[in-house]
């Protein structure tokens, strides 16, 4: 599913308004017919002295303060956790904004610190109504007329909403609308200034400065002959279109209300068991407030229950989101002096808060998938003490990869971590002339927690992992072979879950279906590799395999090792590493391969293998090269095995085995040198 965040919800009537403007050569400019509809709907319904369309909140807002005339020293008093409009409209203004925090019931501003804020220099209150619940305005109403203080209300997500009997933007002095496209009621873009005082100078002044600093509108009535400049203005009203679309929305307000109310009291209903346990707060709606479902959030414990829930939601196509960073604490707000614990209550629900998709085209269907899933990541949050996500490491040992370094990197970068943190990516090169050390190079310029190490001998892919397991400083360890793919999300967070339980993991990140030789070969190697399991049931470690066996079962296939005794599966790789080199047993450790998956990757994989040699180079490195002969004996009855399970490929095994004996052996077995770092992220001492 896909369910969007927010979406406009038309009454059906909007076009016909827009063709009635356009078809019938209506005054597209400002204040024509549909405007008057819009200013008379609302001096009517909201009984203000006078409404005024603007271009958006943000101007509507400006404009407020614009009426206030207020000298450069003055300060207003604005929440912090708001949109960063409702601060910039003071700061335009050339006038002081002065943070206050919230309370965390409403995370509307808070009037105990309104009233500590206070100086001789406090000269308004800008109060933003969050989320379409009214601000306490008694107790605000009572602190302005004690210090003497306009009230502008920030009502830009009110529309409809209530305080007691009264309409929000009604109760300061002024109050600001939005009609921007994700508000309940949408014009694209537009907003409303609503003007509550009686006071005939302030009303003919805001005429003037939305009229461009005429006095059109009094020459519109008859009260003056001509009109003309009188004042510094400006042009803030909206093309008559807008208001066409607008008055289309309004006659539809109802209907719109009611379905996005049913929508939120869903959700808060579906969730008061996890408010009950204490692990969400749902939001409270004081006894004053009558709110018309502008945002349905709930709040988490902590921080990273809350990153978690929003990454589960949108991996699963739900259009969840925050709010706000707050204003005080982003980089402005630091230029301002300010300091993120200045207003802790501010900081910390900004950092706990989820929105969950609301807007009144919502099927019940998505609504119910919607809060399905919020059910679901809460009860995992619960299940994986979300405290304690681990951090991991993802280690790659390459030689010669420089086809496939980076894909298998970006895809290790994609991945939605949910299970995990990621620290680092180590990245191990060992004689590589192929220009892998270039890609990763590259890589780590852009990715600091990419690392790579470098020795100029191929050192052997055991080698290789070892400096893998020395170099890990995160909780878990995954190693990849280069040429993976990572399949889903999901997949990679199961799997780092087992590995937290300290199960050492086999399988395979590509869902496998093997066919034809590749299947045969599937039961072949699994056969082969239960009896190495039993071999090594003597082993130190051996205990751990036994749950991941069972655990991805039916992905456990080889990269090919038929017919020789060398078996290249990195499990055993491991621990054959472990005997034969001393290496350390690393604890969490997970090795994952790629199964062969038709004839032609048998042969490549084969022709490996049967290149004894550099076979065991590769993966042990160069003093192994005893440590792991193969007796000809058993080459010999592994061949005859083959032989008699499929002739064809016994031969072809026999001719390669001979061409690949008279081929040169790799140089780069006998270069000198030694571990070292490539990029600077970190120093590691030469083993
Ligand atoms: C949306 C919003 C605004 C800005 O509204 P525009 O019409 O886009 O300018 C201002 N303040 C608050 C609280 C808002 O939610």
């Amino acid at each position: 599913m896909n369910i969007k965040f927010t979406k406009p919800f038309y009454s059906g009537k909007e076009l016909e308004y827009l063709k009635d403007v356009i078809e019938n050569e209506k005054d597209i400019t400002g204040d024509g017919e549909y405007t008057q509809k819009v200013h008379n709907y609302f001096e009517n319904k909201y009984g203000v002295a006078r409404a005024l369309m603007t271009t958006s909140a943000t101007t509507a807002l400006e404009f407020a303060v614009r009426l206030l005339d207020l000298q450069q020293d003055d300060e207003i008093l604005v929440p912090s956790f708001t949109f960063s409009s409702t601060v910039n409209a003071i700061l335009v203004n050339f006038v002081k904004p002065v943070f206050v925090d919230v309370t965390e019931d409403t995370l509307n501003i808070d009037p105990q610190d309104i009233e500590r804020k206070i100086t001789s220099k406090t000269k308004a209150i800008m109060v933003v109504h969050y989320a379409g619940v009214a601000c306490d305005m008694d107790k605000i109403m009572k602190i302005a007329k004690k210090y003497n203080l306009k009230v502008i209300e920030d009502a830009a997500q009110c529309i409809e909403a209530k305080h007691k009997n009264k309409y929000l933007g009604t109760i300061g002095d002024f109050g600001c609308l939005s009609f921007h496209g994700t508000k309940n009621v949408v014009a694209g873009e537009g907003g409303l200034l609503l003007i509550n005082t009686k006071d005939e100078k302030v009303i003919r002044r805001a005429e003037i400065i939305r009229e461009k600093g005429t006095n059109r509108t009094e020459f519109m009535l008859g009260q003056v002959d001509k009109y003309t400049w009188v004042d510094i203005g400006s042009s803030i009203l909206p093309s008559d279109l807008l208001s066409a679309l607008l008055y289309a929305q309004l006659e539809n307000v109802d209907r719109n209300i009611k379905r996005r109310l049913a929508i939120y009291n869903k959700y808060a209903g579906s969730l008061t068991e996890y408010a009950k346990e204490g692990q969400i707060k749902l939001p409270t709606l004081p006894a004053y407030s009558v709110h018309n479902a502008h945002i349905f959030y709930i709040l988490l414990q902590d921080n990273k229950s809350r990153n978690f829930l929003l990454k589960f939601l949108k991996d699963k196509g739900i259009g969840a989101t925050f709010h706000y960073v707050p204003l005080h604490s982003s980089p402005y707000g630091k230029k301002m002096g300010y300091k993120a614990e200045d207003l802790p209550i501010t900081e910390s629900i900004a950092g706990r808060l989820l929105r969950l998709p609301l807007h009144a085209g919502m099927t019940a269907e998505e609504v119910q998938f919607v809060i399905k899933m919020t059910k679901k990541g809460l009860d995992e949050i619960k299940q994986i003490k979300i405290d304690q996500i681990p951090t991991l490491s993802i280690g790659i040992p390459a030689y010669n990869e420089v086809n496939n370094i980076k894909n298998v990197i970006q895809d290790v970068i994609a991945q939605n971590q949910i299970a995990y943190k990621l620290d680092e990516i180590i990245i191990v090169t060992d004689g590589c002339e192929d220009g892998t050390n270039r890609v990763v190079e590259k890589l780590a310029k852009k990715y600091p927690f990419i690392k790579m190490y470098h020795d100029g001998r191929r050192m052997g892919k055991a080698s290789r992992l070892n400096q893998i397991y020395q170099l890990n400083k995160s909780k878990l360890l995954l190693t990849l072979d280069a040429d993976v793919k990572l399949a889903t999300s999901d997949e990679i967070n199961k799997i780092v879950k087992a590995l937290g339980k300290g199960v050492v993991v086999g399988g395979n990140l590509v869902p496998i279906k093997p066919k034809g030789f590749a299947k045969t070969l599937y039961y072949q190697n699994y056969a082969l590799w239960n009896e190495m399991r039993q071999d090594l049931n003597s082993g130190d470690h051996i205990a751990n395999l036994y749950g991941s066996a069972t655990l991805v079962d039916g992905a456990f296939a080889k990269t090919v090792v038929y017919p020789a005794n060398i078996t290249a599966d990195e499990e055993y790789l491991y621990f054959s590493a472990k005997k034969v080199n001393g290496f350390r047993f690393a604890k969490n450790t997970c090795f994952y391969f790629k199964p062969v998956q038709s004839f032609r990757e048998y042969l490549i994989h084969g022709r490996r293998v049967l290149n004894e040699r550099n076979y065991i180079v590769d993966y042990f490195g160069p003093e192994s090269l005893k440590a792991h002969h193969i007796p000809t004996k058993t080459k010999i009855k592994e061949l005859v095995k083959l032989g008699l399970f499929n002739p064809v490929v016994c031969f072809g095994v026999v001719v390669l085995n001979i061409i690949i004996r008279i081929a040169p052996q790799n140089d780069a077995l006998n270069k000198e040198g030694m571990w070292q770092t490539l990029t600077t992220t970190k120093i590691i001492s030469p083993r």
